[in-house]
């Protein structure tokens, strides 16, 4: 039910960059209908006096495809002033899968899955089952590289005759099903099987129904510069727009990289390469445990896999790899062993724990060898990133806002409760890095125009009342890497296509999401 909104004296951020400005805005039929001038009557008010109002957030980098099924409504985004989230990032996504993709999935991806049963589905009948559980927020669907390679070709590194073929069909029958873009996770198996051809094929396809690519880059460490060229070549090639996801300069060997990141962005712009990225505002990510191996560790599925973890040879031949550092060898360098904490393992004993402290005396690779052995989709929250680097990222108006939550039922990462409340209260109102104007910016239009997600990230008359009221003297979140998932400040109302969905920083009960499909979605025949 959408109500008749007047939101009272609050300064007004329409979410361009535009500077703020006291004005009354009023919502009609879930549009918003003023900003200022003349409104109509009869509206319930909420008072706004002292309050920002900017257009509700958009987190273009979520993994929060699955808990929206959950029975209870998962209102962890829409706490923080978030009303879109885009999912299927990094090539994970959760359709199409078939049975025996299905059952790998649910192996290697299900910290993913925040407890939800990963089941065979197509692109469209995940979207509907999506629409119809009613999630508390909106969500847009990339499809996954990565799901359309286990789909068409098993775990195997190289493509079987006929399986690029069958990638493209899948890939465009998740377009006409409303896929908003392709997505690649190039340091997860078997996204890090392909080459550089094979994402552009498919890369083509999505740019043929307008959709973005979004790529985890091969390398975010000390071949961070490769990495970038290998993206902005698959979506010049393709005729692609470019989102680099959550964009880092992950350990030692690369930080100081910041500027070289955003000196690419820039210089594939010049090309004519509509290139932007997102970041988190952390010096740590998240990932599964595995993403430290190699990813030949995987070769052949998982019990070719977990045979290879026991095996004291093999495991000797993928540490030398690992330790050789070179592109597509894993993580392992980038990470020290006390950086790495566990978040989520079978043995929940061990969340909170470092892998180093977790080795004790014994040696840490063997360590993670038996971890990842016993538990495949173990998560690790890893500090990986220097301050300097993340503000450097941050000031750029070429990258916006994006979590990167993993819906994890261990420990979790801060980002999950508080990624966009940080921004605001900690590198906005106590460190100056950017400006309200900038910030909000960065959190709803930027990314809204990069996936299209029309008529939503801008607050002016006509648009879609998706709506975020904050309070710039208390926005902020205090969770901690050790205690991550305390409650928000500052966010006292939300408002979804004319739904207050929070009221007083409480949800209201609502599950008025819905599933945003992409323009490829309105070439569908009887549609
Ligand atoms: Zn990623």
């Amino acid at each position: 039910m959408t109500e008749r909104l007047l939101l009272q004296g609050g300064t007004v951020y329409d979410g361009l960059g535009g500077p703020g400005r006291v004005a009354d805005v009023a919502v009609v039929g879930g549009r918003v209908v003023a900003v200022g001038g003349e409104l109509p009557a009869g509206l319930r008010r909420l008072d706004c006096r002292d309050l920002g109002v900017a257009p509700g957030f958009v987190d273009t980098h979520a993994h929060s495809d699955l808990v929206h099924l959950l029975d209870q409504p998962q209102p962890f985004k829409l706490l923080q002033g978030v009303t879109t989230e885009v999912v299927g990032n990094c090539g994970l996504g959760f359709a199409p899968l078939d049975a025996a993709s299905a059952e790998v999935a649910g192996t290697l991806w299900s910290s993913l899955a925040g407890g939800v049963g990963i089941e065979p589905a197509g692109f469209g009948e995940l979207a509907d089952r999506l629409d119809r559980a009613g999630p508390a927020n909106n969500l847009a669907l990339l499809v996954g590289h990565g799901t359309v390679r286990l789909t068409a070709n098993g775990l195997e590194e190289r493509l079987s005759p006929g399986a690029a073929d069958r990638m493209a069909s899948l890939a465009a029958e998740a377009f006409r099903a409303g896929a908003v873009g392709l997505s690649s996770g190039l340091i997860y198996v078997p996204g890090s099987y392909a080459d550089t051809g094979e994402l552009v094929a498919l890369a083509r396809v999505a740019a043929s129904y307008g959709g973005v690519y979004a790529t985890h880059l091969r390398d975010e460490g000390a071949h961070l510069a490769a990495a970038l060229d290998e993206a902005v070549t698959i979506a010049g090639s393709a005729g692609a727009r470019l989102q680099v996801s959550h964009c880092k300069a992950a350990g030692r060997a690369a930080h100081g990289m910041a500027g070289l990141l955003l000196d690419r962005l820039a210089a594939a712009r010049l090309d004519g390469i509509d290139a932007q990225g997102d970041q988190y505002p952390y010096d740590a990510g998240a990932t599964v445990l595995s993403a430290l191996l190699p990813p030949a560790v995987a070769a052949g599925g998982t019990e070719a896999m977990l045979a290879r973890l026991r095996d004291p040879a093999a495991r000797a031949a993928l540490r030398a790899q690992a330790e050789r550092g070179g592109i597509g060898d894993g993580a392992w360098v980038e990470a020290d062993p006390a950086d790495v904490l566990l978040t989520g393992h079978r043995d929940t004993g061990l969340a909170g724990r470092t892998l180093a402290e977790a080795a004790g005396a014994r040696d840490p690779w063997d360590t993670l060898c038996e971890l990842v052995a016993d538990d495949p989709a173990a998560t690790i929250v890893v500090r990986l990133m220097r301050e300097d680097d993340v503000r450097a990222i941050m000031a750029s108006p070429l990258v916006g806002v994006g979590s990167d939550n993993v819906p994890t039922t261990g420990l979790g990462h801060p980002r999950t409760w508080g990624c966009f409340p940080r921004l605001l209260g900690r590198y906005v109102r106590e460190l100056g890095v950017l400006s309200w104007e900038q910030a909000i910016r960065k959190a709803t239009w930027l990314g809204a125009r990069q996936f299209r997600l029309d008529g939503r990230g801008l607050l002016v008359e006509g648009a879609v009342a998706d709506l975020c009221v904050f309070d710039p003297a208390t926005v902020g979140h205090g969770g901690t890497y050790l205690d991550p998932d305390t409650g928000v400040t500052g966010i006292p109302h939300v408002v979804l296509a004319g739904d207050l969905v929070v009221e007083d920083g409480r949800f209201t009960g609502r599950r008025s999401g819905r599933v945003l499909r992409g323009n490829g979605a309105a070439a569908r025949p009887g549609r």
